[in-house]
């Protein structure tokens, strides 16, 4: 099984580069992000909850959004047995922790953690333009602001935290999206 966190800011293109690694390797893509949007756009209780933390740029709480992530797991048995692409969880230490607990109760564990690396102002730019393109709420100056606070805060630290234990693997996110896929898959290729 190939299991790959895809870590880095908002904005980094962890979205755009995780749903062409699924593809080339059969893996089932997992976005916390879009579950959430999902459950936003058909207005259910947990959208209505989620909203009021995206609006503002903030983290979900994390006994939340495990549980959120347990449930994708448990209701996609098939789809996950070539592995996962997980596409921004964890974002916390906590979150972290809980992923390999998830895993190791399955019988498997993180291959390897790609982590894009894109500059701040490069992240903002990327955002606005695609507020502008797509509507996406939250791609807004005032939010992004808080976005990127919100990620050196309480998501840069999980560099660390994988680097210490062997897992992560740094990808320059500065380049176009067929180069980085290449650099990516170049990686991959080798596990
Ligand atoms: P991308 O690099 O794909 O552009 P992004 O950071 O812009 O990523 P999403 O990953 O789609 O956006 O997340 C959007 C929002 O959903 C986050 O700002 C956060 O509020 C919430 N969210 C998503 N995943 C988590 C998580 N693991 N924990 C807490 N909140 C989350
Ligand atoms: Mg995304």
């Amino acid at each position: 099984m190939l299991n790959v966190v895809i870590f880095g800011g908002p904005g980094s293109g962890k979205g755009t580069q995780s749903e062409r690694i699924a593809e080339r390797y059969g893996l089932f893509h997992i976005s916390t992000g879009e579950v959430l949007r999902d459950h936003i756009a058909r207005k259910t209780d947990l959208g209505k909850l989620a909203n009021s933390y995206i609006s503002q740029g903030m983290l979900i709480p994390d006994k939340l959004m495990i549980k959120v992530l347990q449930h994708v797991l448990d209701t996609h048995p098939g789809e996950t047995s070539r592995g996962v692409i997980f596409d921004g969880f964890p974002r916390t230490i906590a979150q972290a922790e809980e992923l390999d607990r998830m895993l190791a109760d399955r019988g498997t564990k993180i291959s390897s953690v790609i982590g894009l690396e894109v500059p701040d102002e490069m992240l903002t730019e990327r955002m606005i333009l695609r507020g502008q393109q797509t509507g996406r709420a939250d791609d807004n100056e005032r939010t992004i602001k808080q976005r990127i606070a919100v990620y050196h805060k309480q998501t840069a630290p999980l560099k660390d935290h994988y680097t210490t234990s062997g897992r992560y693997t740094k990808i320059n996110g500065e380049g176009t999206v067929d180069d980085i896929f290449t650099t990516i898959c170049s990686y991959l290729d080798l596990i």
